[in-house]
């Protein structure tokens, strides 16, 4: 029995890194799927990889920031699929990196916008729906950094220790609706989001990031995953309002 059978998953950011990672696997476990994301370059074939495992997929435009955009998206999804069984309010950015005195406030509100308002408005939208069904499970992409500091992103760190928070909140809210509500905290995952922060696998930027967690490398949006899957199925069925750490031990120092 494959473990997201007929299910809609609502992903994020599902085009690249993490959300295609995430989105690839649902569809193997038999889900549908709609990805919102910004429409870019790499949509045509970012949607070809998802539908060669479940043809049925569908793409909608979306900018997280846009409370509207969200609404519609959240809207065709439902449209298309008549439910809306899992969500993963993934997109997400990462900002110029300044020290808080130095920070343009167009940088950061900018980050705040997506990474923490795009949240709250795709959960907003998404337990319209869930409480109507009285199931779904929501789960937010936080960050090691919505626990922890980290120099030169406050934007980013402040967002996702928001995220962590508007979590745990609307778990405590929902929780006996029949629906879950998690984050996931990852460690430093190689995406094109790091390399657009000038993170690559083997500069100096990477192997000091490297460095920083115990495990001495970076993670693998498979392995991100992995731990959505468990939080979305059925084997995460008495698990809500968590932050799930999967760092390779960052967190443990
Ligand atoms: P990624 O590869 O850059 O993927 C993010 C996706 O979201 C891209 O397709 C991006 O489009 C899209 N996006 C950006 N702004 C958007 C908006 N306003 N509305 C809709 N879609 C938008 O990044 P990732 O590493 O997979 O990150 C996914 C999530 O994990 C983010 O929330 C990030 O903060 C979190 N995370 C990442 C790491 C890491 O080390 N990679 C660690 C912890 C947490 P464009 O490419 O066109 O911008």
């Amino acid at each position: 029995m494959k473990k997201l059978e007929n299910k809609t998953v609502f992903i994020t950011g599902g085009l690249s890194g993490i959300g295609k990672a995430c989105a690839i696997l649902a569809a193997r476990e038999g889900a549908n799927i709609a990805i919102a994301d910004i429409q870019s370059n790499t949509t045509e074939s970012a949607m070809q990889e998802i539908k060669a495992v479940n043809s049925k997929a569908i793409f909608i435009a979306c900018d997280v920031s846009d409370f509207a955009q969200v609404g519609n998206a959240i809207k065709k999804t439902i449209d298309t699929f008549s439910s809306l069984d899992v969500a993963l309010n993934n997109a997400g950015i990462g900002g110029e990196a300044n020290d808080v005195g130095d920070m343009t406030q167009e940088a950061w509100l900018r980050v705040i916008g997506i990474n923490l308002n795009g949240v709250f408005y795709c959960m907003k939208h998404e337990l319209q729906q869930m409480a109507k069904q009285k199931s779904g499970v929501i789960i937010n992409m936080a960050s090691i950094l919505g626990k922890v500091g980290f120099a030169k992103s406050s934007h980013y760190v402040a967002a996702k220790h928001g995220v962590v928070g508007l979590t745990q909140t609307a778990a405590m809210e929902y929780a006996t609706q029949g629906i879950r509500i998690n984050a996931i905290c990852p460690g430093f995952i190689e995406t094109p989001l790091l390399t657009k922060g000038g993170i690559e696998e083997d500069n100096d930027a990477g192997k000091w990031i490297k460095s920083l967690h115990p495990m001495k490398r970076l993670g693998r949006a498979e392995e991100i995953a992995e731990a959505f899957l468990f939080l979305a199925s059925e084997s995460g069925s008495f698990v809500t309002g968590t932050a799930m750490e999967v760092d390779g031990g960052y967190l443990a120092q």
